[in-house]
């Protein structure tokens, strides 16, 4: 996997999937994600020690949205333990866009599906450990400090207030879940964290470095130290790979065969395993909800340097 040494390539292929920016459409129905720039397309490759291969404006920042699952998920499992984690979420996917609300009707028990869905990443963040919003969050920015080694990173507090605002359906999968028991706390604190989560902001060359140590069993690239035990980073790729892009992860698997996961922000982080990470920022959506050039450009990363973990 000699990408530094292709660095070039990069650029091309950025310019290229740029082309489809213009058949998708920014997220609308978080308003603050409105004002993102339709045509934006950068990316990022981490490989160690330095960001090897970077394209477009990559210091332009992004909330994580849906990628944030990932690493709640990651520090649920480190605070509480699999057992306790899966006794409130499943482990399949559902083929349902990630906020339906139908399958915790129609599955029983109604614990949702898997943690990459709206409802199931709302019950891993309902057992992030901390006094209150505050100190959960603080543990949560810690964490993700740490996989980047960036300590200015914080979370957006427009983004944040739009979406608690405007957060409907949220809050009702949130009082389906109280009324059977899957989450316990009230629902507007939990809502309090779950959008202050989604919102915490960086680039794509932050994105990748965290990708970059999922890929690399959990330790830290400058330093060698185990920031996420093996056992987790393995579950968590495991679920980027079967629901990350929600309901399109089984044709992006055949496409790309990468490990990753998208937000509606337009982010996708992706981790080839013992390999490089990559983060892409790209607003326009397909109707998925997922980065319409971002999928593209990672279709054609994995095609020119071969890494299909399939
Ligand atoms: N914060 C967003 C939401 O809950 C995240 C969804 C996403 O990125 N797919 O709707």
């Amino acid at each position: 996997m000699m990408i530094c040494h292709d660095l070039y390539l990069l650029d091309a292929l950025v310019v290229e999937a740029k082309q489809l920016t213009k058949h998708g459409k920014v997220a609308d129905y978080i308003p603050a994600l409105k004002l993102a720039k339709a045509d934006a397309l950068s990316a990022a490759i981490y490989q160690g020690q330095a960001t090897c291969a970077e394209a477009g404006n990559v210091e332009e920042t992004f909330t994580l949205q849906s990628i944030s699952k990932v690493l709640t998920l990651a520090l649920a499992l480190m605070e509480s333990g699999e057992e306790a984690v899966f006794s409130k979420v499943g482990m399949e996917p559902t083929g349902d866009p990630f906020n339906s609300m139908i399958k915790l009707e129609t599955h029983s028990p109604s614990k949702p599906l898997n943690p990459m869905i709206n409802a199931g990443a709302l019950a891993v963040t309902s057992m992030l450990k901390g006094a209150d919003v505050e100190e959960r969050l603080a543990r949560l920015l810690g964490f993700i400090r740490n996989l980047t080694g960036n300590s200015e990173i914080n979370y957006n507090e427009v983004v944040a207030e739009s979406e608690y605002d405007t957060a409907h359906l949220n809050r009702s999968l949130c009082y389906f879940m109280k009324q059977h028991g899957v989450i316990d706390e009230p629902v507007e604190q939990l809502l309090e964290l779950y959008t202050k989560q989604c919102a915490i902001e960086m680039n794509c060359k932050d994105l990748a470095k965290i990708g970059y140590v999922i890929a690399n069993e959990g330790k830290a690239a400058e330093t060698g130290k185990e920031i996420i035990p093996l056992s987790v980073s393995r579950v968590i790729k495991t679920f980027m790979v079967t629901c990350g892009m929600y309901n399109a992860s089984g044709e992006f698997a055949i496409r790309v065969g990468i490990p990753a996961k998208s937000g509606v922000s337009g982010g996708i982080m992706a981790s080839v395993p013992h390999g490089p990470g990559i983060g892409i920022y790209g607003p326009a959506l397909d109707d998925k909800g997922n980065s319409i050039a971002g999928m593209h450009l990672l279709e054609a990363i994995s095609k020119t340097w071969n890494l299909s973990i399939f």
